[in-house]
Parts: C-alpha cells; structure tokens; sequence
C-alpha cells in the first residue's frame, strides 16, 4: 500500500483535473514532495500513456534518481511491473509496449522539440545555473506542453523546495491559485493554521535557553484553543488546503510548511529548537534557511522604514577593544582614478567593525593602507577589484602577485553559486554581486541585534562614506524591484562595494583561512599570531 500524507493527496488528484494545465508546489525538503508526481507519473503511463518528460536538477543524477526512487515507484505498480524488462538500460527512458514513453534529462541539457503531454520539473530551484538561466529553460520546457494543452490534455508539474529571496519557484507559485496547507484546530474545527506559521508553537525556556518538550503548544490565533503534540498528527490528517485564488484552475499551487509534516518528518521539539538557533543568530544565511527549510517559504528580510542615512549612522560604535578581534580584513573596490578600500575586523560573534576606509589614488597609497596597522593589527587577508578598464586589470593582479595574503575579485552573476575560486588563477575569487549586496542590505537595514553579526561602524564615519553607503535605493521600475538584489544605485556607492567585497572575503577566510588570532566558531581555527595566515585550499 502506499502511504500518503494527507497534504499529498490534493495536488495528486489535481493532475487529474481536466482544468488542470500546471501545478507548483513549493514546500519544506524530505517531506514527500517526489511523491506527488511520481505516483500519478507511474499510473498514467500503466492506464493513460503518453509522451512525458521529467528534468531532474541534473543530468549526472538523473540515472541515480530513477535507480533508487522512481524505479521501485514503477515496479510497484501492478501491470508495470510485468514490462519493466523493456526499460532502457541507461534509465533516460522508459518505454512500455502500450505506448508509454518516459524521458529523463539534467537541467540545461537539450529539450527536443517533440511535443509532450506530461512533464515534471524537479528542484527548479537546485538546477545548477543562474535564476535567469533556470526561468529561461523552464519557459523553453514549458513550450514542449503547447499541442497537447490545447487540446485540453496533460499536466507540468513544477516542484522544489524554495532557496534564498529571489526564488523561481516562489515566483511560480505566486502566480497560481496560491494554496497552503493548513491545520485545523481542535477547539473552533475551522482551518486556521497555516502549516508554515511556525510562530504559532510556543513554549518555555529552561534556565539555560533550552526547550522544555513538555511546555510546547500550538496555539490557535482564532479562537485561543492550546494544542498539545500528541494531537499533531490528528490536527494535520483533518487539515486542508486553503487557496487565495480558488477560480484559478489553469494553474493550482500548492505549499506546506515543517507543521504538515508533524509527526512523521519533524517533531515540535526540532521545529522550536529550529526557530530557536534562527533567532539566536542574525547571520544573513541562518535567517534565509530559517524561512526556506522550516517555513517553506521564500525568504524576507523585513525592512525598516526610515532615512537611509539615519539608519546607517545607527551602526555607529566606539572602536572594540582589539583583544576581542578574530581577524582583520582587507577589501578595496577599484575604479579609473583609484581604490577606495576599507578594513574591517570580526570578533567570535561574528560582528564586524570598520577600522579604516579611504581614497587611494595610486598603488603605492593603497599598498600602505594595506601594510598599515589598524587597532594595531595589520590586515590579514585582503580583496581588490581587478577593475572593468585599460591598465587596471593588469596592475591588479600584479599588486596580487606580489602580496601574499591579497586575492584579486570579479563579480559574475553567472557562477551560479554565491562565489568560487578560479578554476585558472588561485588567487581570482569571483563572486555573485547581487547575492552579496542583498547580504549588506540586510546587515544595514534588516538586522537590529547588535550582538550577533552585527555590522558596526566607528563613532563618526564621514559623511561621504555614510552617502556611499545609503545610495542603494529599491528599483521601482523592476517587477521585483523592492527586493534587495535588484536595488540599484542612485549616487556614488564605492565604498559600498568595497564593504561587499569585504563580505565575500569573510566568507572565503571563513572556509579557507586557517590561522586566526582567536578561535573561531565555524572555522579549524588554531590561535596564531602572525600577519599572513596560512590558507589552505580544499
Ligand atoms: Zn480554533
């Protein structure tokens, strides 16, 4: 028999809907996602066969994948098992004597242009490329659907579990009939709990912040009614989709959070300890995992709403004492008449204060800055911008090459990763712009906690930094616009860059650098005390 969660069985039946051309469905990882298109996958291609299509999040995988999971689906099946024997050996494709054709492919490999009736996009959002090179073959494989749609026929089913802010399967599924999975409540009977409102469990905190499993609760915002684990299951089994859109039925959307899965996949207890170490940390990827793996929702930073430059001078600090410093970084942003670079210590906690920052206008300038002793600790590591124009390039990676401890930047969007070393020059460290300018954001708008990852900045930075910094502003005239990526500048922001380069930077010495000045959390760090760390390449 097959087990099924209650939560599976709607967007199941979907694909049987003959209004039912798409299906989204966004939710938390290990919670059966696969199973809603596998099922259906498997019994049309024993009693309605047709030509369908699966892409996995890669071609490498895809024989893996069929191996472990999807073959034991059809071999399950009574009456496929029986013609298993024709199966290609490569496991690309299925083909069964009735007609049934299966294709499988990687993300990014070539669609043929055969028309398909049923199709599965699997992980969008892990398909290995950038967000606009996964939008663009996922319009290209949607193309593949047109004949048979036409004729009223056939289902795209579009599944992953969402990754970061600029998510494309958040954005599918905003533009579906929106349903989420909701619990219902023991007390009023009616569907009031989001399964991805996680805010909802309560509890209390022993002496040394841990959860008391026996003090957790569920609360209903509806009429009040506290519930207690043992009736979790019975509250998720009884529970339903609510959509914002129920008219839409061209394309139904479907999500859950980690409550649905409560008790098979999480307890309360993980879910609580979850949004506990969320809250502990204000680290940028902590949140953004909080609300992608638990919540099953695309990540959003709240913002603040108040002046810019108001809110930066917010960061403003005494200068730490230096004993506390793990680290101190250097990073510069490179531009035709010059470097404006800044120098930036962290502590064990992970927040970062600013030491220096200045103009340098010839190399002699910016390799005294980066020679000099800030709190009198000279910077470790540092990061220079190779820089668009003429001579600069050049004399870039030539200051590199001639400074142990200094590594050369260019930003790519297209690495599809948040930064990589060079697979040519060990010392080019090419990072995704936007994904770290979202992080700055964040640090100077969205995270008010001063004692964690907390971005500080000295008693009283010129006015000209502090403009630097505040003259990234929403673009209105993008769809997504407000959304920290696509802010754009609207005045001089070099020393922005620069401490967004010192951001890459940081997370390059946090998996590289191997010697610190104290032990720091996240890292092998050994206590030593010397100028140039030793950086270990993995
Ligand atoms: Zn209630």
């Amino acid at each position: 028999m097959v087990h099924l969660d209650a939560y599976q069985r709607e967007p199941i039946e979907a694909q049987y809907d003959p209004r039912v051309r798409e299906i989204v469905v966004m939710a938390v990882e290990q919670t059966g996602k696969s199973s809603i298109w596998r099922w259906p996958m498997a019994h049309r291609m024993l009693f309605r066969p047709g030509p369908a299509w699966v892409i996995y999040e890669s071609d490498e995988k895809a024989e893996d994948i069929n191996a472990e999971s999807f073959e034991p689906v059809l071999r399950s099946v009574p009456g496929l098992e029986s013609q298993l024997n024709r199966l290609s050996a490569t496991r690309r494709r299925y083909s069964l004597r009735n007609g049934a054709v299966l294709d499988f492919s990687g993300a990014g490999a070539d669609i043929t242009s055969k028309p398909r009736r049923d199709g599965v996009a699997d992980e969008l959002d892990r398909w290995p490329m950038t967000l606009s090179g996964i939008r663009q073959n996922l319009r290209n494989f949607r193309k593949r659907f047109r004949t048979y749609w036409a004729m009223g026929e056939g289902c795209l089913v579009i599944v992953s579990s969402p990754r970061g802010e600029d998510s494309p399967v958040a954005d599918e599924w905003q533009d579906t009939s929106r349903g989420t999975w909701h619990l219902r409540c023991a007390g009023c009977a009616g569907l009031t709990m989001p399964s991805h409102a996680v805010h909802l469990l309560q509890w209390e905190a022993s002496e040394d912040g841990a959860v008391v499993a026996d003090s957790l609760r569920l609360e209903c915002p509806a009429c009040g009614r506290e519930h207690s684990e043992s009736e979790a299951s019975a509250m998720t089994a009884s529970g339903g989709y609510v959509h914002d859109a129920p008219e839409r039925w061209d394309r139904r959307g479907y999500q859950w959070g980690a409550l649905a899965a409560v008790p098979r996949v999480f307890s309360w207890r993980d879910i609580a300890r979850a949004q506990l170490q969320a809250g502990k940390s204000a680290d940028v990827t902590t949140q953004a995992d909080f609300d992608n793996s638990w919540r099953g929702l695309r990540f959003r930073p709240r913002r603040v709403q108040r002046e810019s430059v108001d809110l930066i001078r917010q960061h403003c600090a005494p200068l730490p004492d230096p004993a506390i410093l793990a680290q101190v970084l250097f990073a510069a942003d490179t531009q035709d008449d010059g470097w404006y670079w800044v120098v930036r210590g962290v502590d064990q906690r992970r927040c970062t204060y600013l030491l220096g920052y200045g103009k340098a206008m010839k190399d002699d300038d910016l390799m005294a800055a980066w020679d000099a002793s800030y709190l009198g600790i000279q910077p470790a590591m540092g990061l220079i911008d190779q820089g668009g124009h003429g001579e600069r390039p050049k004399q870039v990676t030539a200051l590199v090459a001639k400074h142990r401890g200094l590594y050369s930047y260019k930003g790519n969007p297209r690495i599809g990763q948040r930064w990589m070393i060079s697979k040519t020059d060990q010392s080019l460290i090419l990072a995704n712009p936007g994904q770290f300018q979202a992080d700055l954001l964040y640090y100077l708008y969205s995270q008010p906690r001063r004692d964690s990852a907390y971005l500080f900045l000295p008693p009283d930075p010129s006015q000209e930094y502090v403009d630097h910094m505040a003259a990234l502003c929403p673009d209105n005239k993008l769809k997504h616009g407000d959304r920290y990526e696509n802010w754009h500048s609207t005045a001089p922001d070099h020393w922005f860059d620069a401490e967004r380069m010192w951001l890459v930077l940081m997370e390059y010495a946090m998996k590289h650098c191997r010697q610190w000045r104290l032990p720091m959390p996240g890292t092998q760090a050994q206590r030593v005390e010397t100028r140039r760390p030793g950086v270990e390449v993995i």
